[in-house]
């Protein structure tokens, strides 16, 4: 198996394929062994694992993830690694490479045709320019197991934050209603070529079998966690006004109160079960007028 981790191999083969790095693809390509390892020990794959990974690049991940796994499944949107990809990991059987933007997949049909029988896990060093719409898209798949990519140290941060921290935003609540978030090391930017101007992070989300919150309607609890934090530094009572015109101000301070909360809160202050005990009550509310 060619290392390809070790920049004696991989300059010569990027030369030999005359392949440029595309900054707009997200393209910062691993040059230190022990992290695609890592990734892939951490995660957990084994023989009863099928992985999707998104964005092979040359193969690091790729190749640790076909070593341990029953079958993965890598999705790449940059053609011109065909023949690279071929050389690095042309020998794995198990292994099979989708040329199109993950985006753009259907990813519960993928995985569902792609992985009947095996332990479905999301695996990946994560193009960053799209990182929030990739694992959107993972997570309200509801189909994996387990989430394990690597993002940058700030994303990995927000991700995992606790209710009242600068970090906590309503994207670490939307991973969070999915998902058990564990960040599980840093990766330095010298570990990449080209070098990126971020500290990089892998993190886990392990996904929620079951939610040990009672949500009435995802759709309003979404909506209520968004307006909360859309007016950040304002009262909770505030957002929710704005966010929920029909309740108008005094409305929105009765919902609050009837949650027993303070009059003053804000709304970055309130964990995932108040979010749910506030988005039932403004339900309750709209079912009765
Ligand atoms: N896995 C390799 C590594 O660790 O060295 C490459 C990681 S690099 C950060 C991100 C990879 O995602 C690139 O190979 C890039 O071409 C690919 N990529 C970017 N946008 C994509 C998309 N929309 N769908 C699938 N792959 C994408």
């Amino acid at each position: 198996m060619i290392d390809v981790c070790d920049i004696q191999v991989m300059k010569p083969l990027l030369q030999q394929h005359g392949f440029h790095f595309s900054k707009a693809k997200g393209q910062n390509f691993l040059t230190a062994r022990w992290v695609p390892e890592r990734i892939a020990e951490e995660a957990g794959v084994d023989a009863s694992a099928g992985v999707l990974e998104i964005g092979p690049g040359i193969g690091p991940l790729t190749q640790q993830l076909a070593l341990r796994a029953s079958k993965v499944c890598a999705v790449e949107v940059d053609h011109r690694l065909k023949p690279l990809l071929a050389q690095t990991v042309g020998e794995f059987s198990n292994l099979e490479i989708l040329w199109e933007d993950v985006l753009r997949l259907d990813v519960p049909a993928l995985v569902a045709e792609k992985f009947p029988g095996l332990r479905p896990m999301a695996c990946a060093n994560l193009p960053y320019y799209i990182t929030s719409p990739i694992l959107t898209a993972l997570l309200e798949a509801e189909c994996f197991d387990s989430v394990t990519v690597m993002v940058q140290k700030e994303v990995a941060q927000r991700i995992a934050a606790k209710p009242g921290s600068a970090d906590y935003s309503a994207f670490s609540i939307f991973c969070q209603y999915y998902a058990r978030p564990e960040i599980l090391f840093d990766v330095p930017a010298g570990c990449f070529m080209p070098q990126p101007k971020v500290t990089s992070a892998v993190i886990q989300l392990k996904v929620r079998k079951e939610r040990p919150w009672q949500i009435d309607d995802p759709e309003i609890f979404f909506r209520t966690v968004r307006a909360s934090f859309a007016m950040r530094r304002k009262t909770l009572q505030n957002g929710l006004a704005s966010g929920f015109p029909e309740l108008g101000k005094t409305g929105a301070g009765e919902v609050i109160a009837a949650c027993g909360l303070e009059p003053g809160v804000r709304g970055e202050k309130l964990d995932i079960a108040q979010f749910a005990a506030v988005s039932n009550e403004i339900l309750r509310r709209k079912r009765h007028v």
